[in-house]
């Protein structure tokens, strides 16, 4: 029954297609009852009925083109001015609003290998960046033409420094640190990664996209946050979502570099079309002017008083959940620094518990290397802690007693991948997965 969709000669009545829209979203993840621990990011009901507000307010207005939207541009402006501030960038700093954090890392690793490119020279460019290191480094090296080489960790799951030195050569122009990774939640040595990039007069990239609106906050809150954004020297460029824990709308994140000659870089104009002189700070043409409205009203609305709030709540959160999460018998993976983090097992098949807790209807995130599953705390799962640790506790039982269960499910697919001889097999099982994805 495949590809049988095709658009109909008549269209359906509204109410009709709501009602199905409806039906269909019943059967998506309980996001809003603390069932994932990714993906969404939501602040509390009040909030979100305030950004639907907001973005339906600017539902059809066009960020591309600032001087018919004068008030999109004042929005855009003063959110990476108050991101800027926020990351010790101070007044000297600059940047632009993007879609999201892929978005932001296209756009300082294009910036960087342009520059490099001006005052350097350099035409086969290399940047240097963890294993951890969000995927998106590796599209942006893809869809750009730049060299990713990948740097190993220390047991707490940094980058190795003695490593990322190693790998240094004439033609590298960026090195990236995150500031925490996802997979973990672990921060990279930012203030060590800095001083090299400085004395090798090359880039430094501190991904921020989880921890951009997170670490100023715990810092005031006395969390023992090291150094990792502008008031390091030798930090060149920052991501920092607003639409993960800015808690805005989606498609909302900030770049920034440490000044305005490096954003330059950044930028795309045309003066030839037919079609007029063009324009673009980002990949992007067209741009949902929703988002940047309701990132504006969100840092408005919320003030620093709003995320203290928030994350003194989170970190409370965050608390009970490792507790709960030890006292099963897990191992939190590294040193977490703030509300994400991971959690491995000595003795249990970790995959095996991933598929007990969805039997249990959570949404799980497994990943490999170690072998563990991801938590990225949020408001939504603080009510619902003590019925995690529960279920956990009891599946961890039941896949003790049951160790027949690494054979079935995920658990059997995620140890055929570990034992797999050719590793390139993965890739082309991903590809598959894709094009069955598009299949209606
Ligand atoms: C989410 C994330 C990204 C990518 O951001 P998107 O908004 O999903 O494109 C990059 N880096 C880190 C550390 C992230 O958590």
């Amino acid at each position: 029954m495949e590809n049988q969709v095709s658009l109909q000669k008549s269209g359906r009545a509204r109410a009709d297609v709501l009602e199905e829209l409806k039906q269909l979203h019943q059967q998506d993840t309980k996001w809003h009852d603390g069932r994932a621990f990714s993906l969404v990011y939501h602040e509390s009901d009040e909030h979100t009925e305030f950004l639907k507000q907001v973005y339906t307010m600017y539902f059809h207005e066009n960020g591309l083109n600032p001087g018919a939207f004068p008030s999109i541009r004042k929005y855009e402006a003063e959110v990476v001015a108050m991101a800027s501030r926020l990351l010790g960038g101070g007044d000297r700093a600059a940047g632009t609003m993007t879609s999201g954090g892929s978005e932001s890392i296209m756009m300082a690793v294009k910036a960087h290998r342009d520059w490099a490119f001006a005052t350097k020279g350099i035409r086969n460019p290399e940047m240097i960046a963890p294993l951890t290191v969000h995927p998106a480094f590796d599209k942006a090296a893809h869809y750009f033409g730049v060299k990713l080489v990948k740097a190993g960790l220390d047991s707490g799951q940094r980058v190795d420094l003695e490593q990322v030195k190693s790998l240094i050569r004439p033609e590298t122009i960026l090195l990236v640190g995150s500031a925490p990774q996802y997979p973990h939640g672990v921060m990279d040595p930012i203030a060590a990664l800095a001083a090299l990039a400085r004395d090798h007069g090359i880039g430094m990239h501190v991904d921020a996209c989880v921890g951009g609106f997170m670490l100023p906050f715990l810092k005031k809150l006395g969390v023992d946050v090291p150094p990792f954004d502008f008031s390091v020297e030798g930090v060149t460029s920052m991501s920092a979502d607003l639409h993960k824990y800015g808690f805005a709308a989606k498609g909302a994140s900030v770049v920034l570099y440490r000044d305005q000659d490096l954003r330059r870089f950044q930028f795309f104009v045309s003066k030839d079309w037919p079609g007029g002189l063009f324009a673009s700070p980002s990949v992007t043409g067209t741009r949902p002017a929703g988002s940047i409205a309701a990132a504006w009203a969100t840092l408005n609305v919320l003030g620093e008083d709003g995320y203290l709030r928030i994350y003194r709540d989170l970190l409370e959160t965050m608390k009970r959940y490792r507790a709960g999460i030890e006292k099963a018998g897990f191992r939190i993976v590294g040193e977490p620094v703030g509300t994400v983090l991971a959690y491995e097992s000595p003795s249990v098949n970790i995959h095996v518990i991933a598929d007990l807790m969805e039997k249990r209807g959570w949404f799980v995130d497994r990943q490999m290397n170690p072998d563990s599953i991801h938590l990225t705390i949020t408001p939504a799962n603080a009510p619902v802690v003590d019925r995690y640790c529960l279920d956990l506790a009891e599946s961890t039982e039941y896949a003790r007693a049951h160790p027949e269960l690494g054979g079935e499910g995920m658990a059997a697919m995620y140890g055929m991948v570990a034992k797999l001889p050719d590793p390139t097999q993965v890739n082309q099982f991903l590809y598959h997965y894709m094009d069955q994805r598009y299949q209606t």
